[in-house]
């Protein structure tokens, strides 16, 4: 391409990549300034190291859905390509003779390789590359310590941004998104041709089935989800996001700001409007920031432990154990709830994830890394930052993270935060009719009592696939002697 030969006829290209979304969308409206016809992409990446989990596949091809629809009402058309970003941005570029090519940036490594490589390739053939920050508040280099160094403690670093940062305001959704005839010479996959859905593979169950109830996706889903947040539940957040048998105490915004079909500053601009109400709520999307910064410094983070005391750790990693955590049938009703919620909605409460990463981890001492991968593949709002960091600091091995003595209780985490046992109740409904007193420990439950229940433990319910006692000795006493 010849970029002499430009004119207001030339196309511009719009990476679309974790950014689905119109409105604070600073690559689309800086492409949308230059006033030139608009060619819109997005490509599934197969060159990635790491290949998408599939309850995120699931997400992601409702959010391609809903932004096909937003950007079809606004005059233009969403293009869908799979492949190597490289090759086909090449061959768009080839066929339409597009000059300048905008995106947001993106921060895990292979991600930020394959950006650096398209970005200088189309820089040498005299092409434009814009990239713009979209998905953080604040670039993950930005804000060193006095030594000049990365944060690798939560607070200081937080205070930091608080003091230091810069917000500014979120930028509205274009007016019209022009270009369909320039866009309509270029061949664009039929969304189902993906194949993102579980349905399209025949040797799987359907379990999307069971996700869809429960999330409203796309970007008009992410800012309904943040107003109804914003119009009550904000102001209680500080006690509420412990329980999860409150099912609105969180914001519930993870899978739509992990698709980026909301940007953190609009979340920001929108929390400040309820002033200190929402420091806490908003000092959650700053432990976000900082789990970017984390895997900004450390690009192995999932796969690394950031302490390398912990290289050594001798794990048990039993399958059968696994797979007792991965279905929901420990015997701790807790946990069990915990890990069903996760596979029939796509998403686990904070509080119950740190404590069935606990439980993993320390009860059934199995390598956070298969926990991890776990929560890669099962939750729609698998994040390559928040997920590794938020691993590593339950396991002792990241920054800033839970120390080894920290061994959370699997029962008696339930019996403070789901003190009537609703939440268990509605995930583990064998154990529906238990009472209260026995419905986090039921295996205490005289024998008259499971009678009435209707239960009998190790039929419809297993025995504790580990004693609670023993476990919490074991734990304590290999992670001493491992020096970590
Ligand atoms: P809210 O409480 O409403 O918080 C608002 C937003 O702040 C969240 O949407 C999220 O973006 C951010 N946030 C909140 N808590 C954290 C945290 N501890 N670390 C980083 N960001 C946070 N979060 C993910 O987004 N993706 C993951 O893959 C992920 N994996 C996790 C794994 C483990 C073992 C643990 C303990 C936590 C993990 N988290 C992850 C963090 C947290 O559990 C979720 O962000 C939160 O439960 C999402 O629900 P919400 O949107 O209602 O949160």
């Amino acid at each position: 391409m010849n970029v002499a030969n430009e004119s207001a006829d030339t196309p511009v290209l719009v990476w679309f990549r974790r950014d689905l979304r119109l409105s604070d969308n600073p690559a689309l409206t800086a492409a949308v300034k230059t006033g030139r016809p608009l060619i819109l992409l997005y490509i599934y990446e197969t060159s990635t190291h790491r290949a998408i989990g599939g309850a995120s596949n699931w997400w992601l091809h409702y959010s391609l859905e809903a932004l096909a629809e937003d950007i079809n009402r606004l005059g233009g058309r969403l293009v869908l390509r799979r492949g190597k970003a490289g090759d086909i941005i090449d061959e768009i570029i080839a066929g339409t003779g597009v000059s300048e090519v905008f995106w947001n940036r993106r921060y895990a490594q292979t991600a930020r390789q394959t950006d650096q490589v398209v970005m200088e390739t189309l820089k040498l053939r005299g092409l434009k590359v814009h990239s713009f920050r979209a998905n953080l508040l604040t670039e993950p280099w930005e804000h060193k310590t006095k030594t000049g160094g990365y944060y690798k403690v939560f607070t200081p670093y937080w205070r930091k941004v608080l003091l230091d940062a810069v917000i500014y305001p979120a930028l509205p959704k274009p007016e019209t998104l022009k270009g369909r005839a320039a866009n309509e010479t270029v061949s664009s996959l039929a969304l189902e041709a993906l194949g993102l859905l579980p349905r399209h593979n025949k040797n799987i169950p359907d379990w999307g089935a069971s996700l869809k109830p429960h999330w409203y996706i796309g970007e008009a889903g992410a800012h309904n989800a943040l107003e109804q947040f914003l119009d009550g539940p904000v102001s209680a957040y500080s006690e509420q996001r412990n329980r999860p048998d409150d099912e609105t105490g969180t914001s519930l915004l993870s899978p739509h700001l992990a698709f980026g079909e909301i940007s953190p500053r609009q979340i920001w601009h929108a929390a400040q409007r309820h002033g200190h109400e929402s420091a806490k709520f908003l000092s959650e999307i700053g432990w976000r920031e900082f789990s970017y910064v984390l895997l900004y410094f450390n690009p192995e983070l999932a796969r690394k432990n950031f302490k390398p005391a912990f290289d050594g750790f001798s794990w048990e990693n039993d399958p059968k154990k696994l797979k007792a955590w991965q279905t929901g049938q420990t015997g701790y009703p807790f946990v069990d709830a915990g890990m069903r919620q996760l596979w029939q909605t796509g998403w686990q409460h904070n509080r119950v994830r740190m404590v069935t990463a606990s439980f993993l981890i320390k009860h059934l001492m199995i390598d956070w890394r298969l926990g991890e991968q776990w929560f890669h593949d099962t939750l729609v709002d698998a994040d390559p930052a928040s997920n590794s960091a938020s691993w590593q600091w339950v396991a002792g091995s990241g920054a800033d993270a839970a120390p080894y003595f920290r061994i959370f209780n699997p029962f008696g985490q339930g019996e403070k935060f789901d003190p009537d046992g609703a939440y268990v109740r509605k995930y583990v409904p064998e154990l529906s009719t238990l009472p209260n007193k026995y419905i986090h420990r039921p295996w205490e439950a005289p024998k008259a009592v499971l009678d009435q229940a209707g239960l009998t433990l190790g039929v419809d319910y297993p025995l504790p696939v580990i004693e609670h006692k023993f476990a919490r000795e074991r734990a304590l006493a290999r992670y001493k002697a491992s020096k970590t």
